[in-house]
């Protein structure tokens, strides 16, 4: 049995593993069977990361957050956790590929899920025409028209990256004013390729097979017209990805693992939590290694505190 299992690899899941590794815990970190490194493998350029005088590429960052754990003697398994027993004092893990894992206290790192409109069909064209990743996508628009939904820091990152390939990037917001931070803001509106469709939702997606437009709603006046585009990235916020522990663990009303006040610590006892998961607000790489720091520090904690008695028989004998 483990001391330590962290399920998730975005900077929060490698800080604790960082943590807890030169703590001596030998933690087990079960990244992912697709991509390690959540959402900041989707982002290019992070700016704001201390440390890094230039900036580092988001993919960067979250290798070098693991070599820094792998570098301590964290073991890092490729799968995915696909179902949690976290009751008493053995949790247990089980994973796609089959495989169980057991430990005396879990890390939740599991991050947050980019948020969908909603609407019919969104599925079906993900892929063709509409993506929640212009790093991932954005060569695929090479000289086409493609729109950005969302006013937030995400919106505004990927409408000024598409401008890299796109002839042409609207953004559409719901309000007229955006939510994005001021530098991230002047960035996109100084950027000539990029146009802003205000006070819009989309309401409906065009295209059969591969997208060709938008239907947008005027939140204004409630009028409609449609808009000619190639490609559509939704860029409208995350949701907290607790579909393993929903059940298991208490849940704020925003659908974020409760954590005992500034602490990691969850519903359960030796189950912590971290990251994205946990916060609605701050929601930043930084925050996120930090309050993966604070989970190791309290997985520590607990640990020292629910010691496993030593065996009768053999401190009988010393
Ligand atoms: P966000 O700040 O929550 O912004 C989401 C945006 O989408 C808002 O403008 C919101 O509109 C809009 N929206 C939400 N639901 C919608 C819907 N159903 N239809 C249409 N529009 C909808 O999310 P985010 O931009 O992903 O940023 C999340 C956090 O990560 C923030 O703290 C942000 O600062 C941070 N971040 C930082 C960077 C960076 O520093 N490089 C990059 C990306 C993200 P309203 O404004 O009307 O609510």
């Amino acid at each position: 049995m483990r001391d330590v299992l962290i399920i998730g690899s975005g900077p929060s899941g490698w800080t604790a593993a960082i943590y807890t590794a030169r703590a001596g815990l030998h933690p087990t970190l079960i990244a992912s069977s697709v991509e390690t490194g959540g959402e900041l493998m989707k982002t290019t350029t992070v700016e704001n990361f201390p440390g890094f005088l230039e900036g580092v590429q988001g993919p960067d960052l979250m290798a070098i957050l693991q070599q820094q754990a792998e570098r301590f003697g964290t073991e890092v398994i490729y799968d995915d956790a696909v179902e949690l027993d976290l009751d008493g004092p053995v949790k247990t893990v089980r994973t796609g590929l089959g495989d169980t894992y057991t430990a005396r206290s879990i890390i939740l790192s599991t991050g947050s899920a980019y948020r969908r409109l909603g609407l019919p069909r969104e599925d079906l064209l993900s892929g063709h025409g509409v993506s929640w990743c212009a790093t991932c996508d954005g060569f695929f628009f090479t000289d086409k028209v493609v729109a950005v939904v969302g006013g937030g820091d995400s919106a505004m990152e990927e409408a000024t990256f598409l401008t890299r390939f796109a002839k042409q990037v609207y953004v559409i917001h719901r309000r007229d004013s955006l939510r994005a931070s001021q530098i991230m803001q002047k960035r996109a509106q100084d950027d000539p390729k990029i146009t802003f469709v205000w006070n819009s939702t989309v309401s409906a997606l065009l295209g059969t097979d591969q997208l060709s437009g938008v239907e947008l709603t005027d939140t204004v006046t409630g009028e409609q017209r449609q808009l000619d585009l190639d490609g559509l990235f939704v860029a409208i916020g995350n949701d907290p990805r607790t579909e393993l522990v929903k059940d298991q663990v208490a849940l704020e009303d925003n659908g974020c693992i409760r954590v005992e006040g500034r602490s990691s610590r969850t519903s359960i006892p030796g189950v912590f939590a971290a990251g994205d998961v946990i916060d609605p607000t701050y929601r930043q790489a930084i925050t996120a290694a930090g309050s993966g720091c604070v989970a190791a520090l309290d997985a520590q904690s607990y640990l020292i505190s629910h010691a496993v008695p030593a065996d009768p028989a053999v401190a009988a004998q010393s």
